[in-house]
């Protein structure tokens, strides 16, 4: 590894680049964003897996920058839309909408649909590049329901929408407490992290 003890995070999303930074925090390595460089490469997100997104944003981002880089893509998966929004999910109400637009297409979509049809579940898949090679993937995901209207301030996408049935409450309105407990992005950045506790 060239720049050795740094992590370049491959995100754009100052959210989840919050969430990922927590995650990753006691690893022995600098934790940087992509954003902190002046030049960045340009990456099209075109795979139709969560996994293959992420490869693609470590791969360039670790040839780039040289050195280890980490990237996560995830998104929504709802079952009764045949598992859309999907990798889609940051751009479902279209090019250039924002997380309330994505939502509310999403509430109109499933605007007759009972609460037991409403699965859905969060996926994210986790890269880890070095040097322009691929050294881990990871997948995880959480389940939940659709709820029929947003709920709380907390966290960004889908979270008011998406109801944690055990709590009866959205993302949303839980928080991170409870978010890093059981959500997709927290159960695959802890494999990503034994996996760099024996790699760095
Ligand atoms: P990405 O930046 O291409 O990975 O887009 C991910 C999109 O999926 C986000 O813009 C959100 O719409 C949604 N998403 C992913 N993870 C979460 C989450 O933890 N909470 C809410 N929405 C999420």
């Amino acid at each position: 590894m060239s720049e050795a003890g740094r992590i370049v995070i491959a995100t754009k999303n100052k959210k989840k680049l919050y969430e990922l930074k927590r995650y990753l925090e006691g690893i022995k390595a600098e934790i940087v964003c992509m954003h902190d460089f002046n030049r960045t490469p340009r990456i099209i997100e075109n795979g139709d897996t969560f996994r293959k997104n992420a490869v693609k944003k470590a791969l360039v981002v670790s040839k780039f920058v040289s050195g280890l880089a980490l990237a996560d893509d995830s998104g929504l998966e709802v079952n009764m839309l045949g598992g859309k929004p999907g990798v889609r999910s940051s751009r479902f109400a279209g090019p250039g909408k924002n997380d309330k637009e994505n939502n509310n297409k999403l509430l109109r979509l499933l605007k007759k649909v009972p609460l037991k049809d409403r699965k859905a579940r969060f996926v994210c898949a986790v890269a880890i590049a070095d040097n322009g090679h691929l050294v881990k993937v990871v997948e995880s995901n959480c389940k939940g329901l659709i709820a029929f209207s947003p709920k709380g301030p907390y966290g960004f996408g889908y979270d008011p929408v998406f109801l944690i049935p055990k709590y009866k409450k959205t993302f949303g309105e839980l928080g991170l407490v409870v978010k890093d407990r059981m959500s997709h992005r927290s159960k695959a950045l802890k494999k990503a992290r034994e996996f760099l506790k024996r790699y760095l």
